[in-house]
């Protein structure tokens, strides 16, 4: 009797700390909607009707007119949302989450995550669909458990969590969804009506409720900056960015120096696993091979690494830290270290043409043009903005793996440049790991740029946690023309 209590505690133990700390610290739920009135919501994209009746909320189809949204004000990271409906068959809804509306992405269209609401014979209620994107993420094709959890007629009960980047949906306790995505981590939540040809089809909503895990388990992350050798101005540029990841209130930030150039570099063992990301500010001598191996095991199981200007001319023949850059230069690379990587005629090419991997012309201020409009860390930045006066790394090589480029900027061969938009900030899956690549910021002047410090910032807490939660763009946040440079060091 004694084990079988011991055994029953341990299982609801285990079974309370799965879904998120803050169950364990006690449920905290905040309803989203307060049951008269439709306050804190607004309504984007088609004029389908949304009232108010008797504690629900009731979307009606209009016709001749687009999908609507009923949305949050608020925008949501990390959350478990849960909710009742009631839909009359023959129509089609769903539930949006961690969505957007930019005017620069089909003038303001509603996109993102969906739970599907699918009252068809085809039955794939709390699937994912990525409305007006990628479309179908997590189908419910031959799933046929999850399949018959809706139940048409009656008030459906859905519990969806979004926590780093896996969803997961429930449809009345039944597990549905589960799906691995880190696209878009931070959004409103919207009730959407689908376009339909048929009038006055309607959908309630009711006991709308959410846990927003970002608020309760919002810790400072822990960074450590690598340094003590480079070609570059460390002593000067590390105090500026430990002091931005400082300033930005989310990270407590140590340094680990190594010793000097020609000194001997077998004591120095950083504890990597202690930190939530590694921020290197290091080109230099090897490191001990204890250290590399740590490094590798910690990416390996899921940690966090920003490769930051120079740090990416270090170490041309530790063949895991190349995968771990994707590209770099200098340091004897060549076409033997991989290909070039180039945006050419709106998509990235990889680039074998033999050559030294690594140049740049004289400092100049130029325009960076945003690649992916969706990554955390690029969503809502203009498309194209000025960067300060900076060296533009150019030609880099490397084996280029599980890369995705999000900004590149074209090296102009009047400045020295080859001629070819190069990759200036991307991010790399290492195993488990995340790695967010910045060439920029050439010294202490370069860290001033308002697009440096919001994409590094940005950059180093999606390396950390797979999300971003800094998601307001600063008013002085560069233009297509204008550079923008911060005078006291943050922004
Ligand atoms: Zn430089």
């Amino acid at each position: 009797m004694k084990r079988l209590i011991a055994f029953l505690l341990i299982s609801v133990i285990a079974y309370i700390s799965l879904p998120g700390m803050s169950l364990a610290a006690g449920e905290e739920w905040e309803n989203l909607f307060d049951g008269k009135t439709l306050d804190g919501w607004v309504q984007r994209n088609g004029q389908a009707k949304y009232t108010v009746q008797d504690g629900i909320i009731v979307g009606t189809t209009v016709l001749n007119t687009p999908n609507s949204f009923l949305c949050t004000e608020k925008m949501y990271t990390d959350f478990i949302l849960e909710l009742e409906f009631l839909v009359e068959p023959g129509m089609n809804s769903g539930i949006q989450i961690r969505s957007n509306s930019f005017k620069h992405y089909k003038n303001y269209r509603v996109h993102g995550y969906q739970v599907e609401i699918d009252t068809s014979s085809r039955a794939w209620s709390g699937g994912i669909y990525d409305e007006a994107r990628r479309g179908w993420l997590y189908p419910l094709k031959d799933k046929p458990k999850a399949q018959k959890a809706f139940k048409l007629g009656l008030w459906n009960h859905y519990r969806i969590e979004a926590i780093g980047d896996r969803i997961r949906t429930w449809v009345n306790g039944v597990p549905v969804a589960d799906l691995q995505d880190d696209m878009t981590s931070t959004g409103f939540i919207a009730l959407q009506v689908h376009g339909s040809k048929v009038a006055d089809k309607k959908i309630k909503w009711r006991n709308i409720r959410i846990q927003d895990l970002s608020k309760s388990n919002k810790k400072t992350l822990k960074a450590l900056i690598v340094d003590g050798q480079n070609n570059h101005n460390w002593q000067g540029t590390t105090p500026v960015l430990k002091s931005l990841l400082e300033e930005s209130g989310l990270f407590a930030v140590d340094v680990a120096t190594s010793p000097a150039k020609s000194q001997p570099m077998d004591t120095f063992k950083p504890n990597f696993a202690k930190y939530d990301v590694i921020v290197s500010n290091y080109t230099g001598a090897d490191w001990p091979k204890q250290t590399q191996d740590a490094l590798v095991e910690y990416m390996k199981n899921g940690g966090g690494l920003v490769i930051y200007h120079a740090a990416d001319n270090a170490f041309p023949k530790w063949k895991e830290w190349n995968e771990m850059i994707a590209i770099g230069g200098w340091g004897g690379r060549d076409e033997k270290s991989g290909p070039m990587v180039r945006y050419r005629d709106g998509k990235i090419v990889f680039d074998n043409s033999p050559g030294r991997g690594g140049t740049h012309g004289p400092q100049h201020e130029f325009q960076i043009i945003t690649r992916d409009r969706h990554h955390s860390i690029t969503a809502g930045l203009p498309e194209k903005w000025m960067h300060a006066k900076d060296e533009l790394y150019s030609k880099l090589r490397g084996p280029a793996k599980n890369m995705a480029v999000l900004a590149t900027a074209y090296a102009d061969p009047a400045k020295g440049g080859p001629g070819e938009h190069e990759p200036v900030l991307f991010t790399v899956r290492y195993g488990k790991g995340r790695v967010f690549h910045t060439v920029l910021g050439h010294g202490p002047e370069q860290l001033r740029c308002v697009g440096f410090i919001v994409t590094f910032l940005r950059g180093t807490e999606w390396a950390a946690t797979g999300r971003v939660t800094q998601v307001e763009v600063p008013a002085d946040f560069p233009t297509a023309d204008e550079v923008s440079v911060s005078f006291d060091g943050g922004s």
